[in-house]
């Protein structure tokens, strides 16, 4: 952008069109650079791969909506590479961060592969962390932090330059869960991006999932089988443990992989949920330590076990998947969105799974719940009305998802595009 000139560009690195890489540049009239997420985007053979963000030691400001890998994993490349600016985000993204960072480590390490993200660079990039300040002046830009409802700690960003503003959502909900209390009102905003995720979709009504969640549990207990539940860990897996000790099923409940550690870091920092309720599940679930514990409860009937690897992509749950793979009386549940060319979506579509190259068809059945803590079309309709943008920018979402919202802020009369990756608009 040229010096001089009133407008902002907006140049989306990842996340447009798609769901992964969260990355959104805006360049300032006077030059200045802020990066809103910097995610890592997961491909169909198990790589991640990240931002080229060009020039990073050159960004001035970022902002970290929340921990989920596609939305702060790439800021690892990012440090990598030069970045050296303040990261605004939560106490609680922060504390959450080193779960995904480490994990991170751990899976390079896993796959045999020189580890790039070692511990002294999650350690640099922790220390850019900024979690004091909710709100503040960076120059000429003035920023807000509101409470995003997606997960503990999640912000939407509000920024304001000369007479403009905008609002990124980062990943968004207007629905309580058992974790994050609703969140408050959004403010007015020239431009809004939004998280797409259920553009095209409504969620189904969430008492008759859980209803159904029940009786799964129960059903495959009372068979002695195994239920094995794919949970994004970072609050997804807390959330189903929270059900699943008031569900209290007749067999132990075991927790394995990132969710582990995410129960442990949300038990100590118990203040940013919404209550203290995550300590009920002290004493009712018993966490997996070691191969070997691994081995004897994947073949454990009757049991249920939450591990990671919500999109059955990695982690802990490949061990399980592959353990009740054979044994009709097992079911596998899959718990959030299934990117297309996932595990996951093969699970559900084709029956079968690939890990490492191995094709394994599933006997157990395999069962999605929707316990999406997006917005669906309704809501994101809502936050529309609610922010009343002139323009509105769809991304984090598939092609149909971000059209379906395109064409519904346009039917409000908004203006509103979805850019492509690469693409660079000037508002
Ligand atoms: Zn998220």
């Amino acid at each position: 952008m040229a010096k001089g000139k009133r407008e902002i560009g907006i140049r989306f690195y990842g996340g447009a069109r798609e769901i992964g890489g969260s990355c959104i540049e805006l360049s300032l009239p006077d030059g200045r650079r802020v990066l809103l997420d910097c995610g890592g985007k997961f491909k169909k053979d198990g790589r991640t791969v990240y931002p080229e963000i060009e020039k990073p030691e050159k960004i001035d400001i970022a902002f970290l909506s929340h921990p989920h890998a596609d939305h702060s994993l790439g800021f690892l490349h990012a440090r990598q590479i030069g970045l050296n600016c303040p990261i605004i985000t939560t106490e609680m993204t922060k504390q959450t961060s080193v779960v995904t960072f480490c994990d991170a480590h751990k899976l390079e390490v896993e796959r045999e592969e020189e580890p790039r993200f070692t511990y002294g660079k999650i350690a640099q990039v922790l220390n850019l962390m900024k979690t004091d300040r909710s709100r503040g002046q960076f120059e000429g830009l003035s920023y807000k932090l509101f409470p995003a409802g997606h997960i503990p700690g999640a912000v939407a960003a509000y920024l304001g330059y000369g007479h403009k503003s905008i609002l990124y959502t980062g990943d968004i909900n207007n629905n309580e869960t058992r974790l994050v209390a609703e969140r408050g009102k959004l403010p007015h905003a020239d431009v809004l991006i939004i998280d797409c995720t259920y553009g095209n979709r409504l969620h189904p009504d969430r008492e008759k999932t859980e209803q159904d969640f029940r009786q799964m549990i129960e059903g495959t207990v009372a068979g002695n089988g195994c239920v094995v539940i794919g949970a994004f860990a970072v609050a997804r897996s807390p959330e189903i443990l929270l059900l699943l000790t008031e569900i209290n099923p007749d067999c132990p409940i075991y927790v394995d992989g990132m969710p582990r550690d995410i129960v442990k870091v949300y038990l100590e920092n118990i203040q940013y949920l919404k209550n203290r309720d995550l300590e009920k599940i002290r004493g009712q679930v018993r966490f997996v330590s070691g191969s070997n514990h691994r081995r004897y409860v994947a073949n454990m009937r009757p049991a249920i076990v939450v591990a990671s690897g919500g999109m059955l992509n990695g982690g802990a749950i490949l061990h399980y998947a592959k353990a009740v793979a054979p044994d009709e009386k097992s079911v596998l549940a899959l718990t959030g969105y299934q990117v297309e060319g996932t595990n996951g979506r093969r699970a559900l579509e084709e029956g079968r799974i690939e890990i490492n190259g191995e094709v394994i068809d599933l006997k157990c059945s395999v069962r999605r719940f929707s316990f999406s803590t997006h917005l669906d079309s309704d809501g994101i309709k809502k936050t529309i009305v609610e922010v009343m943008p002139k323009l509105v920018i769809a991304q984090h979402g598939d092609e149909q998802s971000v059209r379906a919202v395109v064409k519904m802020a346009r039917n409000l009369n908004i203006k509103a595009i979805a850019p492509a990756i690469g693409e660079r608009i000037i508002v």
